[in-house]
Formats: structure tokens, sequence, C-alpha cells
């Protein structure tokens, strides 16, 4: 549904709409904004038109668009690494607008045209590239984004859609350490069902996890575990991160069934583990099996995969009233090589026999 000759017109911003850098030992994360920011928009007439790289600016939106009664809403997450000798790359970048394009079919969204889009992204990067942050394991954050525009009440899908993509610089993830999580099994709320769109990355299922996020934080945990609606007893996910559990040799994370988001490093971590030696299964695990592991000595390591941490490790687990204590608290050594190894390949500092990383310019 687009037209191939989509042209990409480049608005530079001029010095006066030039921001000030905020401080790199200070950038937090999603706090500041790039200089610049792409956008296009679809109509069923005209397809995608109106692609450009424009000044960072407010748009307008109809109080009628149906964004914000509907919440057709889809995004992306990646990142800009900058690494060695100065070189700027992206991770997997089509992996990421593959699974937009997954999203956008789920929620009745036009498909767009991703090499286009990684092509202006690229650009875009590269006129920001002062925006890429020098800091140790600080990167640029990238936000595409697509959201229904057309004004007019009635649940159908939109007739009129915006695409933009937005960028901020954020500081290291573990600027503190690489200190393990306390996560709570949530067994009240659930996160996705069977049929619904547990594997999209839409915004309704965020806006629907924050209850027992806080409800979590209030108890003194980092973030849920979340456990399948069905039956609560299948382990999903943590927060907005892939799961994964290292009981005796075997490494194991829930299989792809239509409720999980299908992470990129899930699926970078299960390609390294592999050529690292060990056993990796994508199946089903119940919060039973962890438990009974536990008790028999056999729970290693768990920990959550995500762009924005990379590797999560969990150091405790509550469910109800058993208190899980995961490799005494501490990072474990298969945590920390995939950390390594992943961040190494990332910036550019290992060799990349996968072909992950992209390079800017
Ligand atoms: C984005 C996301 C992930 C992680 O995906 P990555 O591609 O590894 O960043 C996992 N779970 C949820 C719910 C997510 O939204």
């Amino acid at each position: 549904m687009f037209k191939n000759d989509l042209e990409v017109t480049l608005h530079k911003a001029s010095a006066d709409q030039m921001k000030p850098k905020p401080d790199q030992d200070n950038l937090g994360f999603g706090q500041f904004f790039t200089d610049h920011m792409f956008t296009m928009r679809w109509d069923r007439q005209h397809g995608w038109h109106d692609a450009s790289i424009q000044p960072y600016q407010a748009f307008n939106l109809d109080p009628a668009a149906m964004v914000l009664h509907y919440g057709q809403a889809i995004f992306e997450g990646m990142k800009a690494y900058r690494g060695k000798d100065d070189q700027i790359f992206l991770f997997r970048p089509d992996d990421n607008f593959t699974r937009m394009n997954q999203s956008a079919v789920r929620m009745c969204m036009p498909r767009f045209p991703q090499d286009r889009v990684l092509q202006a992204l690229r650009a875009m990067v590269y006129l920001d590239q002062e925006w890429v942050p020098r800091t140790a394991g600080a990167t640029l954050y990238i936000r595409p984004t697509m959201i229904a525009t057309e004004p007019a009440l009635g649940l159908r899908p939109a007739e009129e859609y915006l695409f933009f993509i937005i960028n901020c610089p954020v500081g290291a993830y573990y600027a503190e350490g690489f200190n393990p999580t306390r996560i709570y099994v949530e067994d009240k709320y659930v996160r996705a069902m069977p049929g619904g769109v547990g594997n999209a990355k839409t915004a309704g299922n965020y806006a629907a996890s924050v209850r027992a996020q806080v409800e979590a934080q209030e108890k003194g945990y980092t973030q849920v575990l979340w456990l399948d609606a069905v039956e609560r007893r299948y382990i999903e996910e943590v927060g907005t991160s892939n799961i994964f559990f290292l009981i005796e040799d075997e490494l194991i994370t829930p299989p792809l069934e239509g409720t999980i988001l299908p992470g990129i490093t899930r699926d970078s971590v299960l390609q390294l583990a592999r050529d690292f030696g060990y056993r990796v299964s994508e199946r089903r695990l119940t919060i039973d099996e962890v438990i009974a592991a536990w008790k028999a000595g056999t729970l290693r390591e768990s920990f959550g995969t995500g762009t924005a941490a990379v590797i999560a490790p969990v150091g405790e687990l509550c469910y109800k009233d058993t208190h899980i204590e995961i490799n005494g608290g501490v990072t474990g050594e298969l945590s920390q090589r995939l950390y390594d190894e992943l961040q190494a390949i990332q910036f550019g500092y290992r060799e990349d026999p996968y072909k992950w990383r992209v390079r800017v310019g």
C-alpha cells in the first residue's frame, strides 16, 4: 500500500532551532530529544507521503484523532551506539522495522516501506551525530512510532496515520552497577491473553500494565513477572522484557506463542548462548518448575532481556509466600558473559559474525 518512490525531504534545523546538548554524565532515560525528527503521513488515496526529516517540533492533533479514543498506536525501541574508532552503529534495525510492520498488521494499521525508513533513520542519526553520547555505555535511544490521526469517532480502522521517529540520548543503564533486581510474581493482573495483542508493541499493553508495576513497587520490588492469563502458571515476561532461566545446564525462555513480545535481544541471547555451548530451550516453564528447581538447588540464574537494559539479572523472586533467592542475589556468570558479549558487538569492539551491526554514515 505504498509507492516505491517515497521521497524524503530534508529541512535542517537552523542554528537557533538547535538545542544545547545535555550534560553527558546526567542523561537519565528519555529526558532529552535531538534536533531532528522524521515524519511521514499515510492516507488511503496517497499511501505514504510527505516524508521528511525536519526540526524536532510539536505537531497538531485533532481532539477527534482516532488514536486518542481507540488506541491505534504502535512503537519500537532501538539504539545507536558510538563505539570503536568513533563509529556509530545500529543493532539489527531491520528486525525492529519488520516487527513494527507485524504490529501494524495486528492493529489494522498500514505497513510501511522498511528500507526507505531505515535509510531516513540513518540519515537523521548522521545529521544528529553529535547527540550520540561519548560517555561509556551511553547510547542514542530511537523511538519509531505510528498513530491513527484521522479525526473521527466510531470504531473502525482509521484512514489517516502519522509515522514519526524521535531520538534521545540516554545514560548507561547500569550507571550504579550491574545489580540484580527484586521481582514480584504477579498473580492478580495479567499482561496478555491468547488471541490478544501481547506480541504487538502497541501502546495499550503498556497502559494496562502500569497498575501492576506501581503495586509491585509499593511492595518494594523493581518489576513484575507476568504469568499466563489462562492458568496463572506459565512464565511469560518480566516487566517490559523477555525472561530467561538457567536450570542445570539448560537455558530456558518461554516460546513465542502470541502472548509475549518477540524481543530482538531475546533472539540475540538465544543465538549467543547456543554458540557458547549451552542447551537452549524455547519451551513452556511453570512457576512451580522454577520453585522446584530452586528447592533442588539447580536454579542457577535468571535474567530479563531488552534493548534498554540488554541483560537485567534477577536476584530475587517473590511468589505468594515464597521468597526465592537466585545465585546468592548476585549477577551470574552467564548473565555477565552475555551482557559483555552483546555490548561488545553493539559498540563495535568485537567481531560481528551474525551481521547484526549496521553502520551509520
Ligand atoms: C520491547 C519489549 C521487549 C524487548 O524487546 P527487544 O527487542 O529485546 O528490545 C520485551 N517485552 C516487551 C513487552 C517489550 O515491549
